[in-house]
């Protein structure tokens, strides 16, 4: 009975809240040390190229725990970008 295991590459889809992948993200934006407030703080910057105007977003997220959620978002709100591809349809 050893050939179920060879099927065994499932892809735990459900898990998302304890262990969700971000690192695809980071395709999209970089790491920075912003003085904000008076205070250094690491902020996350979008470096997503416009199409039309063909500078970068530079979107800034001071970064925190949920700033992750927010960049997810903002990648696919005004980009269309998503984890599984470029384009959202
Ligand atoms: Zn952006």
């Amino acid at each position: 009975m050893n050939t179920l295991l060879l099927n065994e590459t499932v892809e735990p889809e459900n898990k998302r809240d304890t262990h969700i992948k971000t690192s695809w993200i980071w395709n999209y934006w970089d790491e920075e040390i912003q003085e904000v407030k008076g205070e250094n703080r690491l902020v996350m910057i979008c470096k997503v190229i416009d199409s039309f105007s063909q500078t970068s977003c530079g979107k800034t997220y001071i970064k925190s725990k949920g700033s992750t959620g927010n960049a997810i978002s903002h990648l696919r709100n005004s980009h269309d970008i998503s984890k599984d591809g470029d384009q959202v349809c």
